[in-house]
């Protein structure tokens, strides 16, 4: 049974309405599905190394297809000219997110993750010009690289993912300076695609024509958790950087092979100072809450319309050619109207996510990725998107009965697959908290005063260390630089202990 069957409804030029999109980007979306059709769908278990998990098969599979992506420029699509890239819009960045998607989740994902690093370096918050010359010629060169962006921590990835924490649970990478390197220290978990250099290198050399080697690992980081906000921000560092270990990859319920996810440790790695991607206090958060979360929560609403899609058209070949007494079963009200409901699902959760992709582009109207009621609209968009995922790959597995469950019919690879594109970047329960702090916050949860005390006694305990810490934001902010903050910190300070002094004699 095949899942290319053409549906007017579902066809480029139907999905993507041109409110949000131009002719030449339907275009390019119908090239990418004319790929996936050929290339990525008969290809589709073999990602996961086929019924058996085989890894060789899985990783030739994957490093082929990615290549071909490559090659097709879906890498580099957000890349600016300058660099070499395509400088494509939002709206194509999304679109591959969602054709891909149709066909491989975990593909579309690593495709998506160069889209990622290259929006940490190139936004509206700073560019990184000397950063973006450094690693163009290795993302437009002829054979590919895979990267990994380095978030949770084994005290809860969604906490920091959570507005109202401030970013102040990410503790377990402290960095600090020392000459002209940053020293790392920490554990992160979960990070894909990661693992030891080694394993990365055998596989270069394996398929050196196909596969050029992990790029490396942007890692979200503070430089002291009790200042939150301020002190956030990003490092990179290369995949066989010294003083970094590696764990060995979860078995999981999906992305078997294509996103191989592992703890890491890091301890005393040194860092050149030009590896911190963030150039002042506040831009770091403002990458992180727009770039990482926002713009990484609307490219999972994407991929989740593309998995909502698969598992519709799988449904719908399968109820065509299934008969009770001579008829397609489709043509039969309960299946029809269940199919209905699934294609309501998909259309709305797409046109949602094109919607505010195209806010996202108009900022001057919107308002910047980074604020509270654009992350609303992200975890809106991912959230609804989730359920409709949840909804087709359960419906189609329902209406196709034990055969939806079976390797052959791909179904099930795709009910595996949606359930953590649901959840990563904070979990499911996130995006809706999220939405409420953008609807009416922001707001900070019960207990977090406390905590604070708890955590920092000396800086949290009494009100005007809270004071105190206002002052710290609003000189971080006005200062440009860390440095002229802590020389006007400590000017502050002697006159308060000058102040006290007088006081005290008097
Ligand atoms: C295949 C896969 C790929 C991944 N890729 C990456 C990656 O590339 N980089 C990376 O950094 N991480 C990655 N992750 C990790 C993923 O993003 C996190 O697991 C996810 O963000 C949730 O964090 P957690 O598992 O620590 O859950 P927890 O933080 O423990 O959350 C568990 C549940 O509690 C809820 N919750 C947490 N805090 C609150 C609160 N304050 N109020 C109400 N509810 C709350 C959450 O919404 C969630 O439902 C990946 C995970 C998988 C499985």
């Amino acid at each position: 049974m095949s899942a290319e069957a053409n549906y007017l409804l579902l066809s480029p030029e139907h999905k993507y309405p041109r409110c949000f999109c131009t002719e030449e980007e339907i275009i390019m979306a119908k090239r990418i599905r004319e790929f996936v059709d050929k290339e990525v769908l008969p290809n589709r278990q073999n990602l996961e190394g086929g019924w058996h998990r085989d890894e060789e098969l899985a990783h030739k599979t994957l490093f082929e297809l990615y290549y071909k992506c490559h090659q097709l420029g879906l890498t580099i699509s957000n890349l600016p000219s300058e660099y070499g890239g395509l400088a494509l819009s939002p709206i194509v960045r999304y679109m591959i997110n969602e054709e891909l998607s149709r066909g491989d989740v975990g593909l579309a994902t690593l495709v998506g993750k160069t889209h990622w690093i290259v929006s940490f370096m190139y936004n509206r918050v700073q560019v990184r010009e000397d950063l973006l010359e450094e690693f163009a010629p290795k993302l437009t060169g002829n054979v590919p690289y895979i990267s990994c962006v380095n978030i949770s921590e084994p005290e809860g990835g969604a906490n920091i993912e959570d507005p109202a924490l401030e970013l102040r649970t990410l503790n377990t990478v402290i960095v600090k300076k020392e000459g002209d390197f940053w020293v790392l220290n920490g554990h992160k978990i979960w990070p894909g695609p990661a693992g030891d250099p080694s394993y990365w290198d055998k596989w270069h050399e394996k398929w050196p024509d196909k596969f050029a080697g992990h790029l490396g690992y942007w890692v979200v980081v503070t430089e002291d958790p009790s200042r939150g906000e301020d002190a956030a921000g990003m490092v990179y560092h290369p995949y066989n950087a010294e003083g970094v270990k590696f764990g060995l990859p979860y078995k999981k319920c999906g992305f078997c092979w294509t996103d191989e996810n592992v703890e890491i440790w890091y301890e005393n790695v040194k860092v050149p100072a030009k590896y911190r991607v963030d150039v002042k206090p506040g831009n770091g958060a403002k990458i992180i809450h727009g770039y990482v979360i926002g713009a990484g929560r609307l490219a999972a609403a994407a991929r989740l319309t593309g998995i909502a899609t698969a598992c519709l058209e799988i449904a719908l070949e399968w109820t065509k050619n299934r008969q009770i007494a001579g008829k397609p079963v489709r043509e039969r009200s309960y299946f029809a109207s269940i199919l209905a409901d699934m294609y309501r699902m998909v259309d709305l959760a797409r046109q949602y996510y094109l919607s505010v992709t195209w806010q996202l582009m108009h900022p001057e109207i919107y308002g910047e990725l980074w604020e509270p009621h654009m992350t609303a609209k992200f975890s809106t968009a991912r959230s609804f998107a989730g359920e409709a995922a949840m909804f087709c790959a359960n419906k189609a597995m329902e209406l196709m009965g034990s055969y939806g469950y079976v390797f052959e019919m791909d179904l099930e690879k795709y009910y595996r697959d949606f359930k953590i594109v649901q959840m990563w970047l904070g979990g499911a329960q996130r995006d809706r908290l999220d939405i409420a702090q953008g609807l009416y916050g922001p707001f900070k949860w019960a207990g977090y005063e406390e905590w604070l005390k708890a955590r920092w006694p000396k800086k949290f305990a009494n009100p005007t260390n809270i004071i105190e810490k206002e002052i710290d934001k609003t000189l971080n902010r006005a200062s440009g630089s860390e440095r002229e903050a802590e020389r006007i910190r400590k000017e502050l300070n002697k006159d308060k202990e000058y102040d006290i002094d007088e006081a005290m004699k008097g």
